[in-house]
């Protein structure tokens, strides 16, 4: 289990250090040493220069420089590859659980260490933590694959379709001759499921990087109305298709806020591509921003199908689509959450009342805490 395994004992008891060192290199390992918690966090340190890990630390609770705990911390910032397995006194449990719950991966009491005929117990809560560390570390794995899988894929979809988009706007310019009416409304047809496939492909990319712990919201001042109108006006191409009326209840001028303005616009985009999706032909949706002087409030108001109540507690979650939803629409089930997601990241809120009849529809509110940055007239 230990043979050419790299191994680190940190004990200020020399004897200790000593006799653990002879047990595990007996075992086949090679061992270094540290006595204090500054020599032990400068060997993790110089292992992972040379792109290595101790694959086992023995970390002795007591220090005479830095407290045990907060070694273990330092370790495990820099280096979550090696099992890390604590030795305690005697009884020593709640301090093990509490070396657990900072990254360790296992504890022995000293007194199996030095007893004799301690070792089966000492070597199998090695093992036991050197399993539970590569269960970790084979997780992790396969997540980061998983992630870099789906990221690669859409980044590959979302190019090519991009270039397909941008040639059918060009023909719609005429920038290719006029086009007869039959050709042109094919080439609407054409748009319209591009720019699906696009919103379809860029849900499953914002969501893996959000799944991977990438969301990054890097606030700066923005004006929020013209962002929501700019949305509103992007969706409107998409309402009219359907003959649903986009009623915009927006202050007029700016109103500057302090947002990541690529992630509210997302938010914006997703809900009032939701409310025209969700709402049947000749339907309305009223979009409105209202302010404070410590908040933004927006509600994304439809004549749409609307919500069940049993089924308000689970839309905001993973994959999570309405039955009955893949008749009106195509979608992932992710938009909201994306929403969600965003929403908080900003310390806001994101609800939706609905009370489930068909045609009542649903309206959904983001609130803000965006502390008004300046305010025109
Ligand atoms: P998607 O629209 O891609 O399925 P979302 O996460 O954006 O995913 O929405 C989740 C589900 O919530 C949708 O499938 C639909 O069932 C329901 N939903 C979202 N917005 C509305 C709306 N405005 N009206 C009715 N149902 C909605």
């Amino acid at each position: 289990m230990l043979t050419n395994k790299n191994v680190l004992s940190i004990d200020d008891s020399r004897a200790i250090r000593a006799f653990v060192s002879s047990l595990v290199s007996n075992a086949g390992a090679r061992i270094a040493e540290a006595g204090t918690g500054t020599e032990a966090i400068d060997l993790v340190a110089s292992e992972q220069a040379q792109g290595r890990h101790f694959d086992l630390i023995l970390l002795d609770l007591v220090l005479p420089d830095i407290d045990g705990l907060e070694v273990l911390r330092r370790i495990r910032e820099r280096d979550k590859d090696s099992a890390v397995v604590v030795l305690t006194g005697a009884g020593g449990v709640a301090s093990a659980t509490s070396a657990m719950q900072h990254g360790a991966d296992g504890y022995v009491e000293k007194q199996y260490v030095t007893k004799v005929g301690g070792e089966p117990e000492f070597f199998y809560s090695l093992k036991q933590a050197m399993e539970h560390r590569a269960g970790y570390v084979a997780r992790r794995q396969l997540d980061e694959l998983r992630t870099d899988f789906y990221s690669m894929i859409t980044h590959d979809l979302r190019n090519p379709a991009g270039t397909v988009l941008g040639l059918i706007k060009l023909l719609l310019a005429g920038k290719a001759g006029p086009l007869a009416p039959r050709q042109e409304e094919m080439l609407r047809l054409a748009q319209r499921s591009g720019e699906k496939f696009v919103s379809l492909i860029t849900n499953y990319l914002d969501y893996s990087k959000i799944e991977a712990g990438y969301l990054k919201v890097v606030p700066a001042e923005t004006d929020i109305a013209s962002l929501l109108r700019s949305s509103a006006v992007q969706a409107e191409l998409m309402a009219e298709a359907k003959n649903i009326a986009l009623k915009l209840n927006v202050p007029p001028g700016p109103l500057r806020v302090c947002v990541d303005a690529d992630k509210i616009e997302q938010v914006f985009d997703n809900l009032i591509s939701n409310a025209i999706k969700y709402t049947p032909d000749h339907g309305s949706i009223t979009v409105t921003l209202q302010q404070s002087e410590r908040d933004v409030i927006v509600h994304v108001a439809d004549t749409g199908a609307g919500i069940p109540k049993d089924q308000v507690g689970s839309l905001f979650t993973k994959y999570h689509r309405v039955p009955g939803s893949e008749r009106q629409a195509t979608g992932t089930g992710l938009g909201l959450l994306i929403v969600k997601e965003i929403v908080e990241a900003h310390r806001g809120t994101v609800s939706v009342i609905s009370d489930g009849i068909p045609g009542h529809g649903s309206t959904f509110t983001v609130w803000l805490p965006a502390v008004v940055v300046a305010q025109s007239a």
